[in-house]
């Protein structure tokens, strides 16, 4: 694959409408004034009918979870590239909208669907797919962040048929409107082991619950349209039924789910780069032809062309990415961890590259809000943190290249 399809650019220019149409006139309350997502994403998925296909997908996953096959994580549809085109629009506008959508449907859902009984997926994950409810997937917490299966400490200690839960986790996206929350802890035996070496589980909880908190969201840099907050556990007791797989060893579960989870997420960021990318280079070119200096169009100053040559060697670059994972996907080979964090550290990159060469392209105007490229710099500098940072992406690429 090497330019989209015809079916491919029908999608981009529907979706694409939408995004001019209700969320563009939208951008400011999101961005200035607080307003949370969930509408927005509610009414795309009513225009786009999203809810028939994700009740679809479930309904697939779940028969196949019945028959006892592996079900593959997430909401994803047959062809990649019908969740990566809505990724890349509107990570145009807004890459928080996608943060948001992507924690709730991608993650929190897709755990419960890999993880989870058939019971449970039904319990939880049909509803977060459709967006009725918004889910949330917390492993973070304020001491580990990129050690954060070695270093957690959220605990789960059983009580009976019960486990009691406290801790604290920190910087979840949906954290204070999520409904669902897909929560990692480490069991605690009571004896004494080495809490780094401890057994991870994989709950989820309901909002409301005795003992769970959920903090307001937290002021950010930006990806204003996600919402940020702390989840507080203070002896939340919950039965096996909300431990994913009914059991303690589960196949999947734990450790091996959170990695799962990495590389997904690893691969998305990579469409979010794009977005970005591709709507700085589109307000970077019409500028530069239109801002007149010294009796020319600043486009013709070849210190100018240069920035525009750099950010199409980028879009190029993370645009093959793209598709290269689109081919690998519909092919049936998943990318290998060190794989998925190549990508992510080039493309988070190159996306804050791209967005502070637009801000400089525009010049003032390019540090004022109307123009919208320094509201994507700000997007876009999470992508080199979240899902791993870029040092962490580094660890991994250079363990696996050094691997004997
Ligand atoms: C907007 C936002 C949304 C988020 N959403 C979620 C969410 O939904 N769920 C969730 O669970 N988490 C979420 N996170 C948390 C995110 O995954 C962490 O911030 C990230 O993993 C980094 O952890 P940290 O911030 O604690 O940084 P730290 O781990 O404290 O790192 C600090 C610095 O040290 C570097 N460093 C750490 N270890 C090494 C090493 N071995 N070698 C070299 N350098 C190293 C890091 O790269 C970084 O530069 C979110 C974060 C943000 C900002």
């Amino acid at each position: 694959m090497y330019e989209w399809s015809e079916e491919h650019r029908a999608i981009i220019d529907v979706v694409r409408r939408f995004v001019d149409e209700e969320i563009r006139p939208h951008l400011d309350d999101i961005e200035h004034h607080g307003v949370a997502p969930y509408d927005i994403l509610r009414k795309m998925f009513e225009v786009f009918g999203l809810s028939e296909v994700a009740r679809d997908t479930f309904e697939r996953l779940y028969q196949r979870k019945v028959a006892g096959e592996t079900a593959p994580s997430g909401s994803r549809a047959q062809d990649p590239a019908l969740t990566l085109i809505p990724t890349v629009e509107l990570c145009r506008v807004s890459p928080g909208l996608v943060t948001s959508l992507g924690v709730s449907t991608g993650l929190a859902a897709g755990t419960i669907n890999k993880l989870g009984t058939p019971e449970q997926m039904r319990r939880w994950a049909l509803d977060l797919m459709t967006l009725e409810k918004i889910g949330a997937w917390a492993i973070t917490e304020p001491d580990s962040g990129s050690d954060a299966l070695g270093g957690m400490r959220t605990s789960a200690r059983r009580d009976g048929e019960e486990y009691v839960l406290n801790g604290q986790k920190t910087w979840i996206t949906n954290g204070p409107y999520a409904d669902t929350i897909v929560l990692y802890a480490k069991l605690d035996e009571g004896d004494g082991a080495d809490v780094r070496q401890r057994k991870v589980l994989t709950f989820v909880l309901d909002r409301g619950m005795d003992g769970l908190e959920q903090s307001a969201p937290m002021r950010k840099m930006g990806q204003h349209g996600s919402p940020t907050g702390d989840v507080f556990l203070h002896d939340v007791r919950v039965g096996r039924d909300r431990l994913l797989g009914g059991t303690e060893g589960a196949p999947g579960s734990g450790r091996a789910s959170a990695r799962d989870n990495f590389v997904a997420e690893r691969a998305g960021v990579a469409a979010m780069a794009l977005g970005i990318i591709e709507e700085c280079e589109r307000i970077a070119i019409d500028y530069a032809k239109h801002r007149v200096l010294w009796d020319k169009p600043i486009a013709e100053f070849q210190l100018i062309q240069l920035k525009l040559a750099n950010m199409e060697v980028a879009r190029v670059n993370v645009r093959n990415l793209v598709f290269s994972h689109i081919e690998r996907s519909k092919a049936g080979v998943s990318a290998s961890f060190a794989e998925a964090s190549a990508m992510k550290l080039y493309a988070a990159q190159a996306a804050c590259q791209v967005a502070d060469d637009a801000i400089q392209v525009l010049g003032g105007n390019g540090y004022i809000a109307e123009y919208r490229v320094e509201q994507l710099s700000r997007d876009a500098r999470v992508l080199r943190i979240y899902a791993g940072t870029d040092e962490m992406q580094v660890v991994a690429v250079a363990k696996d290249l050094l691997r004997d």
